[in-house]
C-alpha cells in the first residue's frame, strides 16, 4: 500500500479513537501526538489564524490560506454573510499521516495531507460555517461539505476526488449501493453512517455527496439549504420539490447512471474495493 490517504488511515486501529488529538505515523505505525507537539503561528489575520508544525513551508501556508478564502468566498454565495462570532478560525496543519476533521464543526480545523495537495480544507471549513448538528445524520451535512471541495477547492481530496456522480455510477453498475434511505436516516455518530467497514462508510460518504450535488444542481442551493442539517424525518420533501424523497433518489440515480463512463472513477472505486472486508474502524481520510 502507499501513502495514499485513501489507503492509509484504514490501518488506524481502534485505540486511536481515544486519541484527543490527530494520530500520526511512525513508520508503520501511528500514535497519538503528545499534547505538547510543536505548533507555531505561521499566519494571521482577523478571520484565520493558521498554526503549523513539522517541515511547511511560506508557500504551504499561503496556499492553505487562499483556499480558505476561496472556500469563506464561495460558501457565502450558499449560506449568506457569516457572522463575525465565528472568527477567527483556527486552523493547524500537521505532517504525516492522518484524518482531517473539525470537531463536527466546532474547530479548530485540523488538517493532513496538505503537502500532497489532497487536503479537505474547503470540506472541514464547511463544516464550521454551515453547522453541523451530528445527532440529526450526516448525509447532507458531509454531502455538502464534499461538494463544496469538489466544486471550489484545488486539492483532490477524499472520499470524492472531484468525481462523486462518476463514482455513484460505477457503484451502481457493480451493485454495491448502500440504500439511499438507510444513509439518510443514520444519525449514529460512532459508526456513523452505520457502517461495519470503511467500505460502506466510503459509499454512505461517496452517494451523499453525489445526491446533495443533485439535489444543489438540479434544484437549487436555496432549496437545499432548506434541508440541511435537519433529520431526514422532518423534512417535507413534498412540500419543498414536490417530490417524495424516493422519487428524488430515484432520479438522482437516473441522472449519474447516463453519464458517460469515466476510467479514473472506475480505478478509485477498485482501489476504494479493498477496503472491504477491513476489520472496523471508523476512521477514513476526512471527517
Ligand atoms: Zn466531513
Amino acid at each position: 500500500m502507499s501513502d495514499d490517504p485513501a489507503h492509509v488511515p484504514v490501518r488506524l486501529t481502534l485505540q486511536l479513537l481515544a486519541c484527543r488529538v490527530p494520530p500520526v505515523r511512525s513508520g508503520r505505525s501511528y500514535y497519538c501526538l503528545p499534547p505538547h507537539a510543536p505548533l507555531h503561528p505561521s499566519y494571521r489575520d482577523e478571520r484565520f489564524v493558521i498554526l503549523s508544525s513539522g517541515d511547511f513551508t511560506p508557500h504551504d501556508v499561503q496556499r492553505v490560506r487562499q483556499q480558505l478564502e476561496v472556500g469563506l468566498t464561495a460558501l457565502e454565495q450558499y449560506i449568506g454573510p457569516v457572522p463575525p462570532s465565528k472568527f477567527p478560525i483556527v486552523v493547524k496543519l500537521w505532517s504525516g499521516s492522518g484524518v482531517s476533521h473539525s470537531y463536527h464543526g466546532g474547530g479548530p480545523i485540523e488538517l493532513f495531507w496538505v503537502k500532497e495537495m489532497r487536503s479537505p480544507i474547503i470540506h472541514e471549513l464547511t463544516h464550521v460555517l454551515a453547522g453541523y448538528t451530528a445527532s440529526n445524520g450526516h448525509w447532507t451535512q458531509e454531502g455538502f461539505a464534499s461538494y463544496m471541495q469538489d466544486e471550489y477547492g484545488e486539492d483532490r481530496a477524499f472520499p470524492t476526488a472531484h468525481m462523486a456522480h462518476a463514482l455513484v455510477k460505477v457503484i451502481s453498475e457493480e451493485a454495491t449501493l448502500l440504500p439511499m434511505e438507510y444513509v439518510m436516516r443514520d444519525r449514529n455518530r460512532r459508526t456513523y453512517f452505520g457502517t461495519r467497514t470503511p467500505w460502506e462508510r466510503w459509499l454512505a460518504y461517496t452517494q451523499s455527496t453525489s445526491l446533495c450535488r443533485y439535489l444543489i444542481e438540479r434544484y437549487g442551493k436555496e432549496r437545499f439549504l432548506q434541508l440541511y442539517d435537519a433529520p431526514v424525518e422532518r423534512v417535507d420533501f413534498e412540500r419543498l420539490y414536490r417530490k417524495t424523497a424516493e422519487t428524488l433518489v430515484d432520479e438522482w440515480l437516473s441522472h449519474v447512471r447516463a453519464l458517460p463512463l469515466n476510467d479514473a472513477a472506475r480505478v478509485y472505486f477498485i482501489q476504494m474495493k479493498r477496503l472491504r472486508g477491513r476489520s472496523p474502524v471508523s476512521q477514513l481520510g476526512v471527517e
